[in-house]
């Protein structure tokens, strides 16, 4: 007698020529599989993927998206069920302040939120299209990064500028990374053992990406990110918080078009911008430690940023228990860490170098010294927060 299909929830993360795509055990959370097809409709399309601790490439010449799902199906282990298919939908507007099943109205709700994520949900909708027809019977739900952010006060999320702009165009701060923030949140709280109801926190999720969010009581109150993901903190390329009048200024400095300096400014800014070395964070911390000046002058201004970030979201909260850092820099880059925490003493961080040292103390990830205020390292998981999401939509 055979053992019953383990069942399985399939994440779908899509880009414009790439789909990340992970499987999720439902029985205790177990991540199955993850992999990427990317350069999807190119001669060079192909697929990397990971089972366990093996590795393996296909090359998937002129793949489109619906191939590419189709050959994961190939790969997905015969003991498995894809039981629920979850979507990474980057902007839900003010439509979705929550996850939610997907049916034909949500699609053209996603559809409607194209021009504030003219780069992602286009292909978010491709994905999700390409998915109904590789997955027809299975259940599909699409989970928001915006969506945690919908909490946040009138206060935080206007900005100050005509009223109508925000009635008539949607102007308004929406906030991205939301399933990171959200569940490094809950993974702290569990790990300090308080509920998450009675707690303030900062959560910096510093990825290629980058935003910082104030969480009280479990709701997102303040964000770094904006109406686009180009607010903010300094990222691997896109420049953060700039003066608007750049703009106007670098148009007639140089006699750039609006997309021309848009393109500075989101692909070549940034660490990148400002190390003219890489705007990979590992790179730059071993070219400082080699010298290089213009490398360390990236990463001051990135921790100076942050650390002012962290102080400005303070506002927001009415208590802060806990700094949590989070992201491939922020779970691993421990001088980001410290020189971050050396503009925090006014908020009374003050990190342990050993527990730094080691990215953090298990089984708390605790990065502070006794005494002062808490702060953590807590990987994040998108990928389980968007399985355990889906799963409970279509159970309520
Ligand atoms: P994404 O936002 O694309 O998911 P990640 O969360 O993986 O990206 O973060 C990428 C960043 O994390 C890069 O700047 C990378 O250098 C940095 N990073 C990843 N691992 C390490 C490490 N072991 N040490 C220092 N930096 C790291």
């Amino acid at each position: 007698m055979g053992d019953a299909p383990r069942p399985a929830v399939l994440i779908i993360n899509c880009g414009s020529s790439s789909v990340k795509f992970a499987l999720i055990g439902v029985r205790g959370e177990v991540l199955i599989l993850s992999g990427l097809a990317e350069r999807l409709g190119s001669p060079e399309a192909g697929m990397t993927w990971k089972i366990g601790a093996e590795r393996a490439a296909r090359p998937l010449p002129d793949a489109d998206l619906v191939t590419a799902l189709h050959e994961m199906i190939g790969i997905l282990p015969g003991d498995v069920q894809v039981v629920a298919v979850g979507h990474r939908v980057v902007h839900g507007a003010e439509e979705f302040s929550r996850s939610v099943r997907i049916e034909a109205a949500v699609l053209a709700a996603i559809e409607r939120c194209n021009d504030l994520a003219p780069l992602h949900n286009p292909a978010n909708l491709a994905g999700i299209r390409a998915a109904q027809k590789v997955f027809p019977t299975i259940p599909q739900v699409a989970v928001f990064d915006t969506a945690f952010h919908q909490t946040l006060p009138e206060r935080a999320y206007l900005y100050p500028v005509p009223y109508d702009w925000y009635q008539t165009d949607r102007v308004r701060r929406y906030g991205f990374h939301g399933t990171s923030h959200r569940y490094v949140a809950s993974e702290a709280a569990r790990r300090l053992g308080r509920p998450l109801e009675s707690l303030g926190l900062i959560t910096a999720h510093l990825g290629n990406g980058c935003s910082a969010t104030a969480i009280e009581g479990g709701h997102s109150v303040d964000t770094t990110m904006g109406i686009s993901p180009l607010e903010g903190l300094v990222m691997g390329t896109r420049s953060g918080d700039v003066d608007p009048s750049l703009h106007e200024y670098m148009a007639a400095r140089r006699g750039w078009s609006l997309e021309r300096i848009m393109r500075a400014l989101n692909r070549e800014s940034g660490l990148l911008g400002l190390s003219g070395v890489s705007n990979d964070m590992r790179t730059l911390t071993e070219a400082a430690a080699s010298g290089n000046a213009r490398a360390q002058l990236a990463i001051d201004v990135f921790s100076y940023r942050l650390a002012k970030s962290i102080c400005g979201l303070s506002a927001a909260l009415s208590r802060l228990d806990a700094i949590v850092f989070t992201g491939g820099i922020g779970e691993n880059n421990k001088l980001v860490r410290l020189r971050t925490a050396e503009h925090l003493k006014v908020l009374g961080v003050a990190l342990d170098p050993a527990r730094n040292e080691t990215n953090g103390a298990p089984p708390t990830g605790l990065i502070s010294r006794d005494g002062t205020l808490t702060c953590l390292v807590v990987p994040t998981n998108e990928e389980l927060m968007i399985a355990r999401e889906t799963l409970s939509v279509l159970s309520s």
